[in-house]
């Protein structure tokens, strides 16, 4: 494994109680960072933070990234926690229902654009301007595949996912001279628990993609993300990177 120095620096991790925000939490802290877990489930947070095994680097915060209030009375505690707020990892997000766009159920759509999109932006919106009074800032945001491509069937996730990659790219921008690199990834099946949201078919179509052959693995997306939180990511703002097993050549 490569050694990444997150040395002094405090990461908030989405979604972080488990699957991919999991393992980006443990790369995270044995690059030296500490971290914030964020998740929904407060026995799930609390079997994380005892799994990671390092109680005075890790703190956790029960959240729901779509409630604004949840979201800024976390970022209080989190930055009141370690002193201060380096890097946000937009980790947290669900599949949704597979369907065909025009027999999908409104509700659906919306409870996962709410909580894969609308998430993401509420908690830039309140971690952002720690970022600004510190000069210093890393946000990653986890997209998907599907926002590049549009996957059948899963067009509420593909089009949040999507709206991901355009959030990125506004706020890179805005961020741009100001320390604080805004980027993110595109993952292809990866095995975790949110497989379980989706038929088997729709696994097995997303597999047939891939031209590796074989799922994604967690620490692989963990890697990659762990560079983008770091010093050494200066001069990236704005991108979208691949982790696809060479399904997107773009
Ligand atoms: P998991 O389901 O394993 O983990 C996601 C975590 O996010 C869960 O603990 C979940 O809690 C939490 N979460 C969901 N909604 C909220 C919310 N409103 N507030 C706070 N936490 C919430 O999924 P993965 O690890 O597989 O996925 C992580 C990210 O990677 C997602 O954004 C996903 O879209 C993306 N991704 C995953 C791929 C894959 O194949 N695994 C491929 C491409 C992208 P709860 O259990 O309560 O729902």
């Amino acid at each position: 494994m490569n050694q990444i120095d997150l040395e002094n620096r405090h990461a908030i991790v989405t979604g972080g109680a488990r699957g991919i925000g999991f393992a980006i939490a443990q790369r995270l802290l044995s690059s030296g960072a500490s971290v914030s877990l964020w998740d929904r489930d407060a026995a799930a947070l609390k079997e994380a933070q005892a799994t990671l095994g390092s109680p005075e680097k890790t703190h956790t915060a029960v959240v729901d990234v779509t409630k604004a209030d949840s979201v800024e009375s976390a970022v209080q505690a989190s930055a009141g926690a370690f002193g201060k707020l380096d890097i946000l990892v937009n980790n947290a997000g669900i599949a949704g229902a597979n369907a065909k766009t025009w027999e999908t159920d409104p509700a659906e759509w919306q409870r996962v654009v709410d909580i894969n999109l609308t998430g993401p932006f509420l908690c830039c919106r309140a971690v952002i301007p720690h970022l600004l009074k510190n000069g210093y800032g890393r946000i990653v945001n986890i997209a998907s595949i599907a926002g590049k491509e549009g996957n059948p069937n899963a067009a509420h996730y593909s089009a949040s996912k999507a709206g991901v990659m355009a959030l990125t790219k506004s706020l890179g921008k805005e961020l741009a001279t100001s320390n604080i690199a805004v980027n993110c990834v595109t993952p292809a099946v990866i095995v975790t628990d949110i497989l379980q949201q989706l038929a088997q078919s729709h696994i097995d179509y997303m597999l047939s993609k891939i031209p590796m052959g074989r799922f994604g693995r967690t620490d692989e997306a963990a890697a990659l993300v762990a560079w983008l939180c770091s010093e050494d990511c200066s001069f990236t703002t704005g991108a979208v990177f691949d982790l696809s097993g060479g399904r997107a050549t773009y």
